[in-house]
């Protein structure tokens, strides 16, 4: 049953604002989600044909378990069992086998906020501006002027940047928000017309500027060419923020070459990704963030270390403490 007050706004529709609005509204909350992309995902990806973002996810929490054991019933989310490598200068590429449970949403990671989107209220909207009204409630403003509300809360759920520039209303928690800093990443798609004769599925790497590789296709559902995300390090792209696309593509796959000991054949079409706050630097315990007294409440990944499980973690907190308030 939903109530007759004015709803919550929740800004930003990735796992942590999605985890946050179904929190709400199983709770017969109104919740409207805001996103400033055309769809909800965030840093899961748009795109359902090849896993650009998030690669995969791991469970420890027993309350995120349990949400994960509905996804996979639902038959949202599957295992994926790689064939895992790990190189490094020392020892070069080894198996890296471990009994780790991989879990990644079909048909693409993507696919999990189309999900979990089902009978929310969505506006594509890129808020630029909060504003509190003399009753205590909340008006949005979104970057063409368009105003949204009144809400009776509002959680922000964007990467901490974006928080930080709309919380000059809480002055103390945009000082918290402010120290955090997220750091890039540049992913790389290869698409080839044959499978590539390796073992290889997944590898960490741990010298150069690749971070990670994996093949795309051999994760369960995945249809279309053998596919190939390369993704480099914070650093690395710290270091080539400006670098073309094309560019990009040529030294990551140069890089895939070393780590795997084989010359790659002429992919059929590539293209590269920037993001410009992929995770954040540093874990903390932050869980979510409140100001109780004006009905505000902070989450994202950055509040706990930049994993799914965080994120998740932290929207449903954010919204937990918003309900008991
Ligand atoms: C390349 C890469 C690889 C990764 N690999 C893994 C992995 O393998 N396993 C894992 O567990 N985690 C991985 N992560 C981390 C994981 O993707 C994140 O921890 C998680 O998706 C973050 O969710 P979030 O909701 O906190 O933030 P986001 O997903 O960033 O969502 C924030 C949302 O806010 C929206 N937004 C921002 N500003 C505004 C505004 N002003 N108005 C309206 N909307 C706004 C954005 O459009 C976005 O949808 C990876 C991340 C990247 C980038």
């Amino acid at each position: 049953m939903q109530d007759n007050k004015p709803g919550v706004a929740v800004i930003g529709g990735g796992l942590a604002g999605l985890s946050a609005a179904t929190t709400l509204n199983e709770a017969g909350t109104a919740v409207t989600l805001f996103d400033c992309e055309p769809a909800p995902g965030g840093r899961l990806g748009q795109d359902t044909r090849a896993d650009l973002g998030a690669q995969y996810f791991t469970v420890r929490h027993p309350a995120f378990r349990q949400a994960c054991r509905d996804w996979e019933a639902r038959g949202w989310i599957v295992e994926w069992s790689p064939q895992l490598y790990q190189q490094d200068l020392e020892h070069g590429l080894r198996s890296s086998a471990d009994d780790i449970q991989r879990l990644v949403a079909v048909p693409g990671m993507a696919s999990l906020a189309g999900y979990l989107q089902q009978g929310l209220e969505i506006r594509q909207a890129d808020i630029s501006q909060l504003q509190r009204t003399a009753q205590g409630e909340w008006l949005l403003r979104d970057a063409d002027g368009n105003e949204y509300g009144p809400f009776r809360a509002l959680i922000l759920a964007t990467p901490a940047e974006q928080a930080s520039a709309l919380l000059c209303v809480a002055p103390s928690l945009q000082q918290d928000v402010a120290r955090v800093r997220m750091r890039p990443c540049w992913s790389v798609l290869l698409e080839f017309a044959q499978p590539l004769p390796t073992l290889v599925d997944a590898c960490f790497v741990r010298d150069g500027p690749l971070d990670w590789l994996a093949r795309n296709n051999s994760k369960p559902q995945r249809s279309g060419n053998e596919s190939w995300v390369l993704q480099s390090t914070a650093s690395w792209a710290e270091q080539h923020v400006q670098l073309p696309a094309a560019a990009v593509v040529a030294e990551l796959a140069l890089a895939m070459e070393r780590v795997t000991g084989q010359r790659l054949p002429e992919p059929l079409d590539s293209q590269a990704h920037y993001w410009p706050q992929a995770r954040p630097a540093e874990q903390l315990k932050w869980g979510a963030l409140a100001a109780p007294r004006l009905s505000l409440y902070v989450c994202g990944d950055w509040c706990l270390g930049g994993r799914i499980e965080n994120a998740w973690l932290s929207g449903r907190q954010a919204a937990r403490a918003l309900l008991d308030s």
